[in-house]
Formats: structure tokens, C-alpha cells, sequence
């Protein structure tokens, strides 16, 4: 483990995602970060260059964003990928056959698929988990136990799991965790200060923040990680393209604001879907009654911009006709971005999640996922008082 770069320690989060990586640029004095849109680069002599030979392995306005996104997560480095799932492919192609891997039982769709789909098949093993019983997650462990993956919050469901608790309990084990941070972004959450060894997030949503870009990130106080992750993209490509590190370098500069907002106005949207008498079930951290409350208020800042909530009419034909009724939230996958954004994980996110997995893991029919965006709050909760009139 190595100290992070210690000057850039000394700013707080909102200096740091205006400034931390990017300088004036030396040519021309440009205050934003130039696209780089070239694959290649002039040499002085054979193997003398200013640091980039190549832009699979790197780039500068990548190197940029790669600056920026490990001040934010308080991380010695930050490799940056294609999209998120990219980034998750290459920490699991970092290990071996036989290798065992501990994941939270609710979680991307997207990751499960990967984990199950390609990466068992190749002879990884996976057992998942309800992360917020310790017993359980000590009783998985195995010899061949190398990594510990959370989610926290979860997705759909919004459980929060311990990091500091969980990254105890690995360490006397030898074993690593990685945490995928993209619901929390590094504004509300930082899991490397909690005891976490990788912090992956999805860029695309809030880091991004405006929903016209796909990346990924991982970030880690490790050298040999991160030797391990810079390898992987030299091997196999999933580099990110200038123009998208510069439109996720641009969105970095607001995720403080934005997040601020975020919350505070799922905050209202949840204590309004509490009291709603069509409403069954509101998954949020941030209401005193959730279970997860008391670990939120200790790991995070805040507690996020996502809500889940079922019907007390459980069924799929109520939860269509209320995603099919709003007009201001938009019915779409995904999440992060200023928009605010409804789906339906039982058949969109978490499709690939087989039924009874779905309804073991507490993921009901009638499960509506809410990314609560920036507009003015008044109008997103009439929006939604409007679609829950027609059930
Ligand atoms: C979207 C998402 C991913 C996958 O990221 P992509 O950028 O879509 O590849 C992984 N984890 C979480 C929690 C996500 O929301």
C-alpha cells in the first residue's frame, strides 16, 4: 500500500473536482483539458517521448481524468476503462482459475451476468451473499478466497452494507475488497478511507452525471493492482476514447453540486412515497426507520439520490401502469444523471436475475426503481402523486 500523493490531500472535495489532475494546457494556456484525439505519438529518438507512446495504454486528456478521479476517491491511482463492466472484467481477469470471489447478493444486473455468464464458465467461483449478515460472509470463506465484492447501496434494493466491518474481516483472511461505489459516487462515500482495497465505479452515472457518456474507473492505494489493471488494458483494449474521458472530466466538475441536490431531493420524494397510502414498501438509507440508517449516517455523507418502492398492490401490471404514467421522470435504465429516471428491475435492470433469485433476494414484482435527478422537487413529487392516482 502506498500513501496517496500528499498535496493534493491538502484541498477539500470541491477544489479538488474543479482542479485535481488537469493544469493549463502548456501550448496554448487553454484552462480546459485539449480532447487528444490521436492514437499515436512523435518519438525524439527511439523510445525518448514526453511519457504516451501509444493511446490504448495512454493518453493525456485520460491521464487527466485519471488524476482527477483518484484525488476524489482519496487513491494513490485511478485506471480508467470503456464503460463500468470493463472495468470489472479486467479486476476479474486479474485473477486465476480456482479463485474464489464473495459478492453482495443485490447488485448490478450487469455485474451478476459477468460474474455468472463468463467468468464461472472460465473457472472463477462466486457465492453471493446478503453482506449485512458478517456470520454468513465468514462462513463462506474459503482458502481460495481472494475478493470480497460490495455494493453499498445495493441495487435495487438500497441496503447498505459495512465496509469497515467487512474489510476487518477480509484482511485477517488475506483476502481483498473491492467495492463498486457508483451509487454513492466518491462525493458521499469513499471506501478506501474505510478500509476497502478497490473502489470501482460506473462513470457513466453520477461521476458523468449528464448521461451522454460510458465509462468506468478503478481506483486503489495498491501498486500491484494497479500494475495488474494497467497490463489488462495494454492486453485487451477496454480504453476509454478522449472525447469520452473529456465529457466525464467536464461532469466531475459539478458532482459536488449535483449530488447535493440529488439527496435533498430524494429526501422529500422518500418521506412523501412513506406516506403514501397506494405506496407498500420505500427502500432509502436516508429514512430513520430503514435498516441500514445507522451504517449510512456512519459511511456516507448523505444518503444518495436513488429510491426503491413496491405497490401495496403488488403486482407487474400496477408497477407498468405507474412507470408508464409519469412526465417528468423518464422510463429508462440507468441512473446518475440530472434527470430523473424510472424503471422496473424485475424486467429491465435485473432481467438476467432469474425469478426465484429475484424474489429470494427480496426484489418483488412491483419494485420501482426511482434515480432522483435535479429538477425542482415540487414537480417531480406531483409527477409521481399523478401516476399513483391511476392505480
Ligand atoms: C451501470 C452500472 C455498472 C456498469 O457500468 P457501465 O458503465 O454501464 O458498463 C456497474 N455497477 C453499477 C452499480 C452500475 O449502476
Amino acid at each position: 500500500m502506498q500513501v496517496p500523493a500528499t498535496e493534493e490531500r491538502t484541498y477539500r472535495f470541491g477544489t479538488l473536482a474543479i482542479h485535481a489532475g488537469q493544469e493549463p494546457d502548456p501550448t496554448t494556456g487553454a484552462i480546459m483539458t485539449p480532447i487528444y484525439q490521436t492514437s499515436t505519438y512523435v518519438q525524439e529518438g527511439p523510445g525518448i517521448h514526453k511519457g504516451h507512446e501509444y493511446s490504448r495504454v495512454t493518453n493525456p486528456t485520460r491521464t487527466a481524468l485519471e488524476g482527477n478521479l483518484a484525488a476524489l476517491e482519496g487513491a494513490a491511482h485511478a485506471v480508467t476503462f470503456a464503460s463500468g463492466v470493463a472495468a470489472i472484467d479486467a479486476l476479474c481477469k486479474s485473477l486465476r482459475p480456482g479463485d474464489h470471489v464473495i459478492a453482495v447478493n443485490d447488485l448490478y444486473g450487469g455485474t451478476f451476468r459477468l460474474f455468472k455468464q463468463v467468468f464461472e464458465p472460465f473457472g472463477l467461483q462466486f457465492t453471493f451473499l446478503d453482506m449485512r449478515q458478517l456470520d454468513d460472509v465468514a462462513a463462506a470463506i474459503r482458502p481460495e478466497t481472494k475478493l470480497l465484492w460490495l455494493e453499498t447501496p445495493t441495487n435495487p434494493l438500497l441496503r447498505i452494507v459495512d465496509i469497515a466491518a467487512l474489510s476487518d474481516l477480509a484482511h485477517a483472511h488475506g483476502i481483498d475488497v473491492a467495492v463498486d461505489n457508483t451509487f454513492a459516487s466518491p462525493y458521499l462515500q469513499q471506501p478506501l478511507a474505510l478500509g476497502a482495497d478497490l473502489v470501482m465505479h460506473s462513470t457513466t452515472k453520477y461521476i458523468g452525471g449528464h448521461s451522454d457518456v460510458i465509462g468506468g474507473v478503478v481506483c486503489t492505494n495498491d501498486d500491484a493492482w494497479t500494475e495488474k489493471l494497467r497490463f489488462q488494458i495494454k492486453c485487451t483494449g477496454a480504453s476509454p476514447a478522449p472525447m469520452d474521458c473529456f465529457l466525464t472530466l467536464r461532469g466531475t466538475k459539478t458532482l459536488h453540486l449535483r449530488m447535493e441536490r440529488h439527496c435533498e431531493n430524494a429526501r422529500r420524494l422518500a418521506a412523501f412515497l412513506d406516506a403514501h397510502p397506494k405506496v407498500g414498501r420505500v427502500c432509502y438509507p436516508g429514512l430513520p426507520s430503514d435498516p441500514g440508517y445507522a451504517i449510512a449516517q456512519r459511511q456516507m455523507r448523505d444518503f444518495g439520490g436513488m429510491i426503491s418502492f413496491t405497490l401495496a398492490d403488488d403486482r407487474i401490471e400496477k408497477a407498468n401502469q405507474v412507470m408508464t404514467s409519469t412526465k417528468v421522470f423518464a422510463l429508462a435504465e440507468s441512473l446518475g444523471g440530472v434527470e430523473s429516471l424510472i424503471e422496473h428491475p424485475a424486467t429491465m435492470t435485473h432481467a438476467s436475475i432469474p425469478a426465484e433469485k429475484r424474489y429470494k433476494a427480496g426484489l418483488e414484482d412491483s419494485l420501482i426503481r426511482l434515480s432522483v435527478g435535479v429538477e425542482d422537487v415540487d414537480d417531480l413529487i406531483e409527477d409521481l402523486d399523478r401516476a399513483l392516482a391511476t392505480v
